[in-house]
């Protein structure tokens, strides 16, 4: 006999431990399914040398998404115990440092005050009117001061993970200078941002459901056009597997939470209209995380400041540049007596495919960090590059209206959630949880 749930989750990212602790306490019988032996997707953490590092820096936005989460699911993350904020937002140029402040001293006043009054008449329901227009083409509309053009830029740098405003979704340009009017205040989790995904591991189990790892999704099981279960592949992979690592697990109701782009693997593309199929398609173009981490015994940066610089590329955009010192924020992150400072670029394909250029940048982003911080890597304990495929990219034609919703077309009881799926917020750990919060509610008819 087969296993029953009223629904399982394909993938133990942020996203689908929303949904599936989001479902446990609306009541249903959940299974979330990971196919690696982690929880936490591209928001995990580990142990490394006594520290803990998450998959490249990360930083979450304070109030936003996440947090909305966490409450409805009875874990309300805690400001004083598991958060540090940040003091300030500073800006490294030419050897001198800037606060936001004196960035907004632009030359052409009038131009800021009808950008920002642009900006407030936008509501929610008319954001898809921007998905196909880039941030360019927005901004043009309203600004030539190039101070505002950077202000502009540099906020959407940060939120959009996207490097260009040509290429940057004006959708996603409005939405993160909205984010940053509403929430300016930038965290970092204690425990790692894996801990996210533990604490909702804990609520799905206390309601009866199930959180299984090394359980890959090899099928979404669907007979006339609705879904019955899933066929999963358990434990590791080794040469003499039979037949028996293969179960099925039987639900009216799968959820799969993680790139759309991935969805053909275990389902059919027959099974939907081919322009949902393209769509899909067309979403796989990534951004990626390329950096390091720093360990030390004095704290590079003693204060909490977040800094932001642009190392410069020859014949291309500049690559931004944060440098966060993790462990003045969130010292229990560090082995007791020691620091963590780290360090990290935004970059795209073609770019982030080639190795001997992600080598070269590293070497690039060392000794332009050197400029900032004189002889910081004789400092260092060690240094440990990170690269990482981040989230999907924020350009035009590829936000909003041009992802998919939370409910599959023409396939009943299968659901969407994820970064790539049905939310316009940023930055990604917020989409992951807005999406997350959206597909729930789709399937409990809120
Ligand atoms: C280096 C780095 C830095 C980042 N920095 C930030 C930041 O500072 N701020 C921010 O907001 N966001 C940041 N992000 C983005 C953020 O981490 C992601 O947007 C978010 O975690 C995505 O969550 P998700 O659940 O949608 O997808 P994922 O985390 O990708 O989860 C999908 C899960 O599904 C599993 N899966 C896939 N197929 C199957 C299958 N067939 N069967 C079972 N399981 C399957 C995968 O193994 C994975 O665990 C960063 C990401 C990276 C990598």
């Amino acid at each position: 006999m087969a296993e029953k749930f009223d629904a399982i989750v394909v993938g133990g990212g942020l996203s689908g431990m929303g949904v599936g602790a989001l479902l446990a306490t609306g009541g249903k019988k959940v299974l979330v399914l990971e196919q690696s032996p982690y929880l936490g997707g591209r928001a995990t953490s580990f142990k490394y040398k006594g520290f803990i590092l998450n998959i490249g820096q990360h930083a979450g936005l304070h109030m936003g998404k996440v947090d909305q989460m966490m409450e409805a699911v009875g874990k309300p993350l805690d400001d004083e115990k598991d958060k540090g904020f940040f003091d300030e937002f500073v800006i490294y140029e030419d050897g001198k440092y800037f606060t936001m402040m004196d960035k907004v001293l632009v030359d052409k006043p009038d131009e800021a005050q009808k950008l920002y009054g642009a900006l407030a008449e936008i509501e929610d329901k008319d954001m898809s009117k921007f998905d196909g227009m880039t941030g360019a083409e927005w901004l043009a509309q309203y600004v030539t001061d190039p101070k505002l053009r950077w202000i502009a830029h540099t906020n959407g740098t940060v939120c959009c993970t996207t490097r260009k405003l040509e290429d940057m979704a004006a959708s996603a340009l409005i939405e993160s200078m909205k984010v940053v009017t509403r929430s300016p205040i930038t965290y970092m989790l204690t425990k790692g941002y894996g801990s996210l995904s533990q604490a909702l591991a804990e609520v799905i189990k206390s309601k009866g459901g199930d959180v299984r790892t090394r359980a890959k999704v090899l099928h979404v099981i669907v007979e006339d056009k609705k879904v019955k279960g899933v066929s999963v592949e358990i434990g590791e992979e080794t040469p003499d597997r039979t037949m028996e690592n293969i179960v099925k697990i039987e639900a009216p109701i799968v959820a799969t939470a993680f790139p759309v782009w991935d969805l053909f693997r275990v389902l059919d593309e027959k099974l939907f209209p081919a322009d949902f199929v393209k769509m899909c398609r067309h979403l796989d173009l990534q951004v990626c995380n390329i950096g390091f981490s720093m360990a030390s015994k004095e704290p590079l940066i003693p204060e909490k400041k977040f800094i932001f610089a642009d190392v410069p590329q020859k014949n291309d955009a500049p690559l931004p540049l944060t440098i966060l010192p993790t462990s003045v924020v969130v010292p229990p992150i560090s082995l007791e007596g020691n620091h963590l400072t780290e360090f990290t670029c935004v970059c795209e394909p073609p770019f982030g495919t080639d190795p001997e250029r992600i080598a070269k940048t590293i070497a690039e982003i060392k000794e332009f960090v050197n400029k900032i911080f004189p002889g910081w890597e004789k400092k260092a304990l060690w240094i440990r590059p990170f690269f990482r495929w981040e989230e999907p990219s924020r350009s035009a034609g590829r936000m909003g209206k041009f992802r998919p919703g939370a409910k599959a077309p023409g396939i009943a009881g299968l659901f969407f959630a994820g970064d790539t799926a049905n939310s316009r917020t940023v930055p990604g750990l917020e989409a992951a949880a807005d999406s997350a919060m959206i597909c729930a509610n789709a399937i409990l008819g809120k």
